[in-house]
């Protein structure tokens, strides 16, 4: 009786509130789940099988590592390994958009249960202890009135059963935008932009870092710098998109 009640429910707003897909705009059916339409979810795709090793990114002629990572470079970074559950697309991008800029909750479940299913996809995450978000500057965050990175690590921790921690690290510089900037001038930007605030809770453990897009990887660095001189064992992260 219930169950039949929630239908004539969902099929009375549908009539009155049409959701439409946050990717194509097309409406979707009045009983759809997801909130892209079957075609947009289709086509969401999964990064690989050629990716770099330690960052991540698409590698379109083959071997081992990008060339950021190359050589003896790799091993300057704190963020040891990046991955990501889709590459960026226009049904990926419409999503993180759409998280960032309206109706959170319901977006970060069903983008962190995305997450979770592309995880086990990636064995070289599986060491991690806890799982840390991206934080944003205080100002931005009251301002949108949540931290998008969060949302997901929640929503993650909740079905991977890893410990989300939301208040051991912290953006202590608010940075410029980073769209004009290089792949050194970002990962400048970000230097000393992040700091740990509660380091007992980091110490020791494998941190698996959490955030919605990974593009040069520079704000993961940042992180992973304060997070491994706190004292972290080894730094990972995990986004939904890669750009
Ligand atoms: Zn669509
Ligand atoms: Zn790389």
């Amino acid at each position: 009786m219930k169950h039949a009640w929630s239908r004539l429910v969902k099929l009375f707003l549908h009539f009155w509130f049409p959701r439409t897909c946050f990717a194509c705009g097309r409406d979707l059916k009045w009983n759809a789940t997801a909130p892209l339409c079957p075609a947009c979810e289709a086509a969401l795709a999964v990064p690989g099988p050629l990716i770099c090793r330690r960052c991540g990114a698409v590698l379109k002629s083959g071997g081992a590592h990008c060339y950021a990572c190359r050589g003896s470079q790799a091993r300057q970074y704190k963020c040891r390994i990046i991955r990501s559950a889709f590459v960026f697309n226009p049904s990926s991008r419409a999503l993180v958009h759409a998280l960032k800029y309206a109706r959170a909750d319901y977006l970060a479940r069903y983008m962190g249960t995305l997450m979770e299913r592309q995880f086990a996809q990636y064995p070289e995450l599986a060491e991690a202890d806890i799982l840390v978000p991206v934080p944003l500057f205080p100002k931005r965050g009251r301002k949108r009135g949540y931290n998008q990175s969060e949302l997901l690590a929640r929503q993650l921790s909740r079905q991977i059963g890893l410990p989300a921690n939301a208040t051991a690290l912290a953006r202590v510089r608010n940075t410029v935008s980073q769209t004009t900037l290089g792949r050194q001038g970002r990962l400048q930007n970000m230097s000393g932009a992040f700091a740990v605030v509660r380091p007992h809770e980091v110490r020791g453990k494998t941190v698996l870092l959490i955030d919605d897009v990974a593009t040069t990887g520079a704000t993961l660095e940042g992180c992973a710098q304060a997070l491994a001189a706190a004292g972290a064992k080894k730094v990972l992260a995990y986004t939904f998109a890669r750009e």
